[in-house]
């Protein structure tokens, strides 16, 4: 994805909206330090001519002709964190680990979208993963400086072989988890040439992967036990702070536009649904799984 330049003649946008780029350059320019920056004087420098030829490109043009999507109100009201907390103490949860992403490999919820339009920016949506890599090359590989857009990716949360809890990404920030992603109709356009991303209203959960499902096969042993108990009771924490129903848990090929994702591989919607019950009856939550194809 080539960076997207902010228009020097362009007052339609504040600078602080700027709508371009995977979080608009002014989150970029924040996440990555001076590289935005400079990026953002480079590409004022270009003339006049070169700009209205990218205008079409960049999305600063004429507003499209669909409205803004959104989804509708699931009727779920979010807990307060102390009934949270409780629940996650009922349920037994080991304490998160603290395994940061690097700044390039994640960002801000934006409000706005490459359209200029306030777009929804809260979690909505709880998209599953499976690493593929062992658990500690996918840490590694976040925390690595990503200077490209391509190169840059992350999830909130990762739950290994044994059931820990890697925190990669704040819940209140934009994991890259979901480009070229849509959850029936709806996306969100935050980058110009794209067909729309998930990442504005994500919260984003892995499974490490098995050892056999270290390839690019169509199926591998699976996770472990421990795996679903921990993704299940972590997916009805996320339900319960944020007030998402069952029918807003999905996976990551459910929503992939671009044809290439697959994850999570060999995922038992069984064995995850029985340990979720489990979860949602010991903390007194069931009313988040209302039927699982409508809210
Ligand atoms: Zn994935």
């Amino acid at each position: 994805m080539p960076a997207c330049p902010v228009p020097p003649l362009d007052r339609a946008h504040p600078p602080s909206s700027q709508p371009c780029g995977r979080d608009g350059l002014a989150g970029r320019a924040a996440a990555a330090g001076t590289a935005g920056t400079a990026r953002a004087s480079r590409a004022a420098r270009l003339p006049l001519g070169v700009w209205l030829l990218l205008l079409p490109l960049v999305g600063c043009g004429p507003r499209p002709p669909f409205p803004v999507q959104t989804l509708a109100d699931a009727g779920l009201k979010p807990l307060p964190a102390a009934a949270v907390q409780d629940c996650a103490a009922r349920l037994g949860l080991p304490p998160e680990l603290d395994r940061p992403a690097h700044a390039t490999n994640h960002g801000e919820r934006q409000r706005r979208d490459v359209f200029g339009r306030e777009v929804p920016h809260q979690p909505q949506l709880i998209v599953l993963h499976e690493t593929v890599i062992s658990a500690a090359d996918t840490v590694r590989r976040f925390a690595t400086p990503h200077p490209r857009d391509d190169d840059q990716a992350s999830y909130h949360l990762l739950v290994d072989r044994e059931g820990q809890r890697l925190r990669i990404v704040p819940d209140r920030g934009r994991a890259y988890g979901a480009a070229m992603a849509a959850f029936g109709d709806f996306t969100v356009r935050i980058r110009p040439t794209s067909v729309g991303s998930l990442n504005n209203v994500a919260l984003h959960l892995s499974l490490e992967s098995p050892a056999d499902g270290r390839g690019d096969g169509d199926a591998h042993s699976g996770y472990t036990a421990e795996q679903y108990r921990v993704a299940a009771a972590q997916v009805l924490l996320w339900q319960a702070a944020h007030g998402i129903p069952m029918s807003r848990v999905t996976t990551h090929e459910s929503v992939d536009r671009s044809h290439s994702r697959r994850d999570p591989r060999s995922f038992r919607w069984s064995a995850f649904d029985a340990a979720w019950q489990q979860a949602a009856q010991r903390c007194g939550l069931t009313r988040y799984d209302r039927g699982r194809a409508t809210i």
